[in-house]
C-alpha cells in the first residue's frame, strides 16, 4: 500500500503519501523477558541446572578432550561447553573480537498525546526506512511510550565494557529526529531511554559453529539485532551440536571462517 493508505488505516503515522508500504498482518512482538522465563523453565523442567549472576572468568581444553571452566563461583568439567555471552563474545573467544563487535544502541520511549493510536491493536510494529535512517518502532506496550530505536544509532563500536550506557541529549535527539516527522501525535515527554549493545557480524548474520581446532567447544553469537526471535530455533541447533557435533540444518552461512 502506499504511504497514504497507511495514514488512513493507522492513524498514529503519518508518512510520506508515496511511501511504500508492506503491510504483514499477522505480524506481533515476542514479549522477550517472558519468553526467557518460559525457556529457563522448560530447561529445568528437563534437568537444566541453571546458575544465574555467576561470571565465567575463562575455560580452557582438558588434554584427552573436554572443557574446564572457571567462574566466579567455582571450577567445572565437561565434555563440552556453549558459550553465548552476547556482546561479550570477543572476551571468551579473542578470534572473534575483530568479527562480533559491539556497537551502542539507544531505545526511547515518548508519551503520545492520544495514546490509543499507538497501541497495539492500532499500530503495527514498523521498520521504517526514511532519509534519516533506518527504524524500528513498536507500539505502547509495558512502559506507556511509543518505542523507537535507530539501527546503527551514531555508529559507535568498541568493547563491550567499554560502550557508554549513560544517554545523551544527541541520542534522543536523532530518535526525534523520525518521531517529529513521521509520527508526530507521539512527540511527546520523554518517559525512557535506554543504552544497550548489538553484536554485528561484517556481514550481519550469525555465528553459530563449532570452535575450529577444538569441535568440544560451541560458539553462538546469534544477534547483529535481529536474533531474539531466533532464540528457540537457535537452542535447538546449538544443542545438536553440542550432542551430536551436527545439525540438521545447513549451517554455512553462519560458520566462523566465512570471514
Ligand atoms: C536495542 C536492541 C533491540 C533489539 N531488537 C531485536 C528485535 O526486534 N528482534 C530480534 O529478534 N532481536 C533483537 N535484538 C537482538 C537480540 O537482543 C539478540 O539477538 C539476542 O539477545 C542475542 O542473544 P544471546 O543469548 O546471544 O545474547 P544476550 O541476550 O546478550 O545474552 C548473553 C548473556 O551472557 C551474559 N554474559 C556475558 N559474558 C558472560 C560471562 N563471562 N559469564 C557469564 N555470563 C556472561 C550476559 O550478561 C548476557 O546475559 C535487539 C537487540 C538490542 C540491543
Amino acid at each position: 500500500m502506499t504511504g497514504a493508505e497507511a495514514n488512513r488505516r493507522f492513524p498514529g503515522y503519518r508518512l510520506p503519501d508515496d511511501h511504500r508500504v508492506l503491510l504483514q498482518p499477522d505480524g506481533g512482538f515476542v514479549l522477550s523477558e517472558r519468553a526467557i522465563v518460559a525457556h529457563v523453565t522448560m530447561a529445568q523442567a528437563l534437568g537444566a541446572d541453571i546458575r544465574a549472576r555467576e561470571t565465567v572468568l575463562d575455560w580452557s581444553p582438558i588434554a584427552g578432550g573436554g572443557v574446564r571452566v572457571r567462574t566466579t563461583r567455582g571450577s567445572y568439567e565437561a565434555g563440552r561447553l556453549v558459550l553465548a555471552p552476547g556482546a561479550w563474545i570477543g572476551d571468551l573467544v579473542p578470534a572473534l573480537k575483530p568479527i562480533a563487535v559491539p556497537e551502542r544502541q539507544v531505545l526511547g520511549w515518548f508519551q503520545p498525546g492520544d495514546p490509543a493510536k499507538f497501541a497495539p491493536d492500532a499500530f503495527p510494529v514498523l521498520n521504517l526506512m526514511v532519509e534519516e535512517g533506518r527504524y524500528y518502532l513498536l507500539p505502547i506496550w509495558g512502559v506507556p511510550g511509543l518505542k523507537i530505536g535507530l539501527y546503527h544509532h551514531l555508529g559507535e563500536t568498541g568493547a563491550a565494557d567499554a560502550i557508554s550506557r549513560d544517554v545523551t541529549r544527541e541520542d534522543e535527539a536523532v530518535l526525534r529526529r523520525c518521531i517529529g516527522r513521521y509520527f508526530p501525535q507521539a512527540d511527546g515527554p520523554t518517559m525512557a531511554l535506554h543504552a544497550c549493545m548489538f553484536t554485528n557480524t561484517p556481514d550481519e548474520h550469525f555465528i553459530i559453529d563449532t570452535l575450529p581446532g577444538n569441535a568440544d567447544v560451541v560458539v553462538a553469537s546469534p544477534c547483529s539485532g535481529h536474533g531474539y526471535k531466533f532464540a528457540s530455533v537457535v537452542g535447538d541447533i546449538v544443542a545438536d551440536l553440542a550432542t551430536t557435533g551436527t545439525s540438521r540444518f545447513d549451517l554455512s552461512m553462519f560458520r566462523m571462517d566465512r570471514f
